[in-house]
Formats: structure tokens, C-alpha cells, sequence
């Protein structure tokens, strides 16, 4: 049978506050402020994740994981994650690449991009090389600039 290779894109917004945790890629990254969430708010996984299940046909994150669910209150999106691959293996999917952007003003995540690589191939049980992850600010423009939020989109490419 000839190779399918399939696309997949997955957008993410959270808002953030003062005091939480910031966790990018499942990594916690120092900062004043966190991403406000139902789950940890891993904008960056999350991202991933809608990229992933787009690219199977799966719908999106909601679908799979409801927010109205008190099972997902607080979790770590990395056991979504972990989710996503057995889905991912149910239905033969193996990853060709992820691409990841990250839309942050404040902190600096350049020296964190190692560290999210390594988490998020980790997790993805594939090579680091399969695995890119960058961000960008907005130029102080919006609401990203404004420091009220982050926010992610990831592209991946699946074959089976
Ligand atoms: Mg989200």
C-alpha cells in the first residue's frame, strides 16, 4: 500500500496572570506570570495537540478532552499528549515533523528551546531532530505585546 502522509495545523491562546506557573512544552519556565487554564495551560502543547489529531482526522483537543470534565482540571497537558500518541499508534500514524511557534513578548524563550525539545520528542518518543520549536514576539502589538497572553500554532506532518 502506497504511503499516506497527512497534514495537520493546531492554534492555542491562553491568557495569562500573575503568580501561575508558566509551563511551555511541558517544561517550567521562570517567570512572574503563568497561563490560566482548566488543564495547565501548555500552550504550546496544546498547539501540538490540535496539529496532531487535525492531521488524523480526529477533530480537536475539546472533542477528545472536555474542559467540563473535572478528570482534566489541572492536568498535565503532557498526559494529553501521551493520549494523543496511543491514538496515534491505534490508527498506524508515525510523525514525519513537528514545526511549533511560539507568540510570547516576555520572558525570552530562546534559551528554553533545547529544553522543550527535548521534553516534547521525549514525549513523542521520536528523534529531536523530528522536533522544532521556536518563538517570536509581537513587537509590543496586541495582546501578545501587551504581555495579557501567549499564544501557539504547530504544523506536523504524519505518515502511515
Ligand atoms: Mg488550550
Amino acid at each position: 500500500m502506497a504511503t499516506e502522509i497527512r497534514i495537520g495545523h493546531g492554534f492555542d491562546v491562553h491568557r495569562l496572570r500573575r503568580g501561575r506557573k508558566l509551563i511551555l512544552g511541558g517544561v517550567t519556565i521562570p517567570h512572574s506570570a503563568g497561563l490560566v487554564g482548566h488543564s495547565d495551560a501548555d500552550v504550546l502543547l496544546h498547539a501540538l495537540i490540535n496539529a496532531l489529531l487535525g492531521a488524523m482526522g480526529e477533530g480537536d483537543i475539546g472533542t477528545h478532552f472536555p474542559d467540563s470534565d473535572p478528570r482534566y482540571k489541572d492536568i498535565e497537558s503532557g498526559m494529553l499528549l501521551a493520549e494523543v500518541l496511543l491514538i496515534m499508534r491505534r490508527k498506524r500514524f508515525k510523525l514525519i515533523n513537528a514545526d511549533v511557534t511560539l507568540m510570547a513578548q516576555r520572558p525570552k524563550l530562546a534559551p528554553h528551546y533545547a529544553a522543550m525539545r527535548k521534553k516534547v520528542a521525549g514525549q513523542l518518543k521520536v528523534v529531536e531532530s523530528k522536533i522544532n520549536i521556536k518563538a517570536t514576539t509581537t513587537e509590543k502589538l496586541g495582546w501578545v505585546g501587551k504581555g495579557e497572553g501567549m499564544a501557539a500554532t504547530a504544523v506536523v506532518l504524519l505518515s502511515r
